[in-house]
C-alpha cells in the first residue's frame, strides 16, 4: 500500500540511506558479528552522510531537522536489510539518547556535547537497567550522594547497548533513596572518569554485532555540570522519552519483518519440492499472505504514530501498542519464515536465521510486552 507520510525529500533521503547501508554496513556485518561490536567509524561515516543525530541544531554542528520521519527512514533501511543488529547503536544514538541532550541539556552542556554527538566522535548510551532491576525502574539502586558540589556515584548497570563503544552514558541514579520515582536523577558519565569501568561485552542469543555490556561505578566523582535537567526529575524525563524509544523499536521490528518476508519470498519461489516451488503450496501461500497483510497493518499504525510524534501528540499508551504488537509480529514472522526455509532456515549463513535470533530480544528491551500491556491496560481505567 502506498505510504502517504513521506515528501520528496524523504524519498531522496531514503535512497541515500539505502546506499549507505549497502556500502558501509552490510559488507562489514559478518566481521562485526564475529567481533561482537561495530566499528566506531560507522558513526562518523553516518554523520558524514547526514544520518546521525539529525535533530542537533546547526550552530552545534548538526543539520537541525526536527522531523522523526528522517529517523524512521534510517531505522527502517537498516532493519529491512537485515542489519538491525549492526545498526542498533546508531538508532539508539539517534532516536533514544539524543532527545535527552537536546531537550534537557543547558547551554553549556549543549556546547560541550552536541558537536561530538553530531559528528559521531561522542557515542551515546542510556543506562537504566541494573542486575537486580529492569521493569521496575523506580526501584533502581545506583546511588549518587552529594559530594561537595557534585556527586559520588556507586553501583552497576547491565545490558547496556553501546556499552563498550559509548563515550557519554545517560545514567539513572538515586539521589534520594527515601523516594522511589521522585528520588531519581540523570547524570552523564563520561569515558575515562575515575572509577567508571566497563564489564564484559555480554554474549547474547542474537544481535551479535551490538555491544551490550555491564557498567560498574566505584566512587565515581561526577561534577554538578553533568546533571541533566533537575535533580529528582529523572523518572519523569525517562518516561517522557520512552514513547519515542518504543516507537523506534516498533519501526525496526516492522521493517525487520518486512525484510524477513522479502528474503523468504525469494527463497520459496526458487526452492522446489514435489515438482513445484514450495511457495506455491496453499499452506505457504496462506502463510505468506497472512504475514504480508499483518506487516501492512503494522506499517499503517506505525506511520500514524510517527506523525503523532512529530505533532508532539504520541501518547505513552499508543507507543506501547505499537511496540508490543510490532515486536510480537516480528517474532511471529521470523519464526514462520524459518519454517518456510526448512533446514536452511536454521543455518546462520542464511539471512533468515540471523533475522530469527535478532528478533527475540525486541519483545524484551525498551520495556517488555507485559509492561506494554500494563501501560495500555491502565490507560483503559482497569
Ligand atoms: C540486548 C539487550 C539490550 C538492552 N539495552 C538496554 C539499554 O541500552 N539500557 C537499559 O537501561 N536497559 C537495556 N536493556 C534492558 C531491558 O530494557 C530489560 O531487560 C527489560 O526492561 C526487562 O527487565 P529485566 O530484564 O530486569 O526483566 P524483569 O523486570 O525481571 O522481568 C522478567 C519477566 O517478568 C515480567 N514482569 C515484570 N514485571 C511485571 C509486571 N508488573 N506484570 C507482568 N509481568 C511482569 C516481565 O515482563 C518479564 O517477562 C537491554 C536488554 C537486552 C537484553
Amino acid at each position: 500500500m502506498r505510504r502517504t507520510l513521506f515528501e520528496p525529500e524523504h524519498v531522496d533521503f531514503r535512497e541515500s540511506v539505502q546506499r549507505f547501508v549497502a556500502e558501509e554496513v552490510v559488507p562489514h556485518q559478518e566481521d562485526w558479528e564475529r567481533e561482537g561490536i561495530v566499528s566506531r567509524d560507522v558513526f562518523a561515516r553516518a554523520a558524514e552522510k547526514g544520518m546521525l543525530a539529525m535533530q542537533v541544531p546547526e550552530p552545534y554542528g548538526g543539520v537541525g531537522i526536527d522531523d522523526f520521519r528522517f529517523n524512521q527512514i534510517v531505522n527502517e533501511e537498516l532493519s529491512v536489510a537485515g542489519a538491525g543488529g549492526s545498526g542498533l547503536g546508531i538508532t539508539l544514538h539517534n532516536d533514544i539518547c539524543l532527545p535527552y541532550f537536546t531537550e534537557l541539556g543547558n547551554q553549556e552542556q549543549r556546547e560541550r556535547w552536541l558537536p561530538g554527538i553530531a559528528d559521531g566522535s561522542l557515542i551515546t548510551a542510556v543506562a537504566m537497567t541494573e542486575p537486580e532491576m529492569g521493569s521496575d525502574l523506580a526501584g533502581l539502586r545506583t546511588s549518587a550522594v552529594r559530594d561537595g558540589d557534585g556527586y559520588l556515584v556507586n553501583g552497576s548497570k547491565t545490558f547496556i547497548t553501546n556499552g563498550i563503544n559509548s563515550d557519554l552514558v545517560i545514567t539513572a541514579v538515586k539521589t534520594d533513596p527515601s523516594q522511589r520515582h521522585g528520588g531519581i536523577s540523570l547524570l552523564i558519565l563520561e569515558r575515562g572518569m575515575d572509577g567508571f569501568e566497563r564489564g564484559r561485552n555480554l554474549e547474547k542469543v542474537g544481535q551479535h554485532a551490538q555491544d551490550t555490556a555491564e557498567l560498574f561505578f566505584h566512587d565515581v566523582r561526577v561534577p554538578p555540570e553533568n546533571l541533566l535537567g533537575e535533580e529528582g526529575a529523572g523518572f519523569r524525563y525517562m518516561t517522557g522519552n520512552l514513547a519515542q524509544e518504543r516507537l523506534s523499536i516498533a519501526l525496526s521490528a516492522v521493517a525487520a519483518a518486512r525484510g524477513a518476508l522479502q528474503v523468504t519470498l525469494e527463497y520459496v519461489k526458487q526452492r522446489n519440492a514435489f515438482g513445484q516451488p514450495i511457495g506455491s503450496f496453499q499452506n505457504s501461500r496462506f502463510a505468506l499472505a497472512e504475514m504480508a497483510t499483518e506487516i501492512e497493518l503494522a506499517t499503517a499504525f506505525c506511520d500514524q504514530a510517527v506523525l503523532a510524534l512529530n505533532r508532539r501528540e504520541l501518547s505513552a499508551q499508543d507507543a506501547a501498542m505499537a511496540k508490543w504488537w510490532a515486536t510480537e509480529l516480528q517474532g511471529r514472522v521470523a519464526d514462520r519464515c524459518v519454517q518456510l526455509h526448512g533446514g536452511y532456515g536454521y543455518m546462520l549463513e542464511y539471512p533468515i536465521a540471523r533475522a530469527y535470533v535478532d528478533a527475540r530480544v525486541t519483545r524484551i528491551y525498551g520495556g517488555t510486552t507485559e509492561i506494554m500491556k500494563e501501560i495500555i491496560g491502565r490507560s483503559l481505567g482497569v
